[in-house]
């Protein structure tokens, strides 16, 4: 065994991700509209008040507050009017919600709070200065921040700075992520499967995860259990990839060349082996600036180690400032009777009353993933947890 695969902890190994991950050095400018998912690199600084002017808050009606109660009437201002009359004492103007307040009025009183008779208008509730009237610049400031570098462009961030009139953003460019699967057994959907033959999942599934969590370019590459093979698709995807992530192969069967591989064209390794279930053999190396991983073969092991490694390697690539999934210990369902003596994660479903272990925990089974909203955490050397004991569960990023 060579000093670096021996076998490390979670800690240890998440750890070590993050170490040796970097937040990536592309940065790009992109249209607002395209620019969902993708985490902001500058600050976005507003050019703009806004609201750009004093801006009518309901329908009703503007004035200059006096000591009289009945005011004249005397011109209409709607949303999106280029106006602004000068109002003498006892003057008012109807005014709908968004249209600019007179220079000249300080309050804006809402329809239902007047008698009206022809161009009379009486108010009927005390009245309070620059009442019903959104400051300029109450929302934000020109040259304020609108949204700080690091943060995640969500659908209400592009509303807000649409409505500060920005067009463009920087954000961090996305990583191409190879995904190669190897296993001789594998075939593609669509076809017949011969006598040992399965159909090839972790590709699809691993591609749209990371559809799911934003990650666009992707290729699934597909190998077979050939050592020159596998280190030739390595060698290439390693080439024109940020990161590339393998399923399969990576334990230490006769047929497992994916380690070997590896190693042959140069990767370093940072571990190989992590006290976990499931998820024993798990590779994590680096050439150059390219992450590499060597998850489970099994689906389901695949996609636990996928959340628990390389979701954190990803969001510290896009300079977010949370890595980590977001974990929180609720009380569990039911009595659980915990197999074996490694840490552990198991699919797990969040309720109303606490957190449910789900039925299917083998590593091959990719159906119990689909009813899991959550991941279970269970470390070493625990028999058996009772109803209502709490247990650190974290959250999937599903959507
Ligand atoms: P391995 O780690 O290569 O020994 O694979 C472990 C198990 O996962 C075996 O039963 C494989 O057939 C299965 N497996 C490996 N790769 C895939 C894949 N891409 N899709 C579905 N199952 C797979
Ligand atoms: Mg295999």
């Amino acid at each position: 065994m060579e000093k670096n695969s021996t076998l490390i902890s979670i800690q240890a190994a998440q750890a070590l991700v993050l170490k040796y991950s970097s937040v990536t050095s592309v940065i790009v400018e992109m249209d607002l509209c395209n620019a969902l998912d993708y985490v902001l690199a500058i600050n976005v600084i507003s050019e703009i008040d806004m609201p750009p002017f004093r801006q009518a808050a309901m329908d009703g009606y503007a004035f200059s507050i006096s000591s009289a109660i009945t005011y004249t009437v005397v011109a209409e201002i709607k949303a999106g009017d280029n106006a602004n009359p000068i109002l003498k004492e006892g003057e008012a103007v109807r005014i709908f919600t968004g249209a600019p307040v007179p220079t000249t009025a300080n309050a804006v009183i809402m329809q239902e709070k007047v008698a009206i008779q022809g161009h009379k208008m009486t108010v009927q509730m005390p009245l309070v200065v620059e009442m019903n009237i959104r400051p300029k610049g109450s929302q934000i400031k020109r040259g304020a921040m609108a949204l700080a570098k690091g943060t995640k462009i969500k659908g209400a961030h592009i509303g807000f700075l649409a409505s500060i009139g920005i067009t463009k953003v920087s954000v961090y460019a996305k990583p191409s992520i190879a995904i190669v699967v190897t296993g001789n057994e594998l075939k593609a959907a669509g076809t017949p499967l011969e006598y040992g033959e399965i159909y090839e999942s972790n590709g699809t599934m691993l591609s749209a995860v990371l559809q799911e969590l934003g990650y666009l370019k992707t290729s699934i590459i597909t190998v077979a259990d050939d050592y020159d093979q596998t280190k030739t698709t390595l060698k290439e995807a390693i080439q024109v990839h940020d990161i590339v992530l393998v399923t399969g192969g990576v334990s230490v069967g006769d047929y497992d060349f994916v380690g070997k591989a590896l190693k042959a064209i140069g990767v370093e390794e940072i571990f190989y082996k992590v006290k976990q279930k499931p998820g024993k053999p798990l590779f994590f190396g680096k050439m150059g600036s390219v992450s590499i991983f060597g998850l489970p073969g099994n689906p389901a092991a695949a996609l636990s180690c996928f959340y628990i490694y390389v979701y954190p390697l990803l969001k510290k690539g896009e300079g977010a400032t949370n890595t980590q999934l977001l974990s929180i210990f609720m009380p569990i369902t039911s009595d659980y009777d915990v197999k074996g003596d490694r840490a552990q994660f198991l699919k797990a479903q969040i309720e109303e009353d606490g957190v449910q272990i789900l039925e299917g925990q083998s590593s091959a089974f990719a159906g119990s993933f689909g009813a899991a909203n959550a991941l279970v955490f269970i470390p070493e050397h625990t028999p058996k947890i009772k109803k209502g004991e709490r247990v650190k569960t974290i959250l999937l990023p599903i959507k």
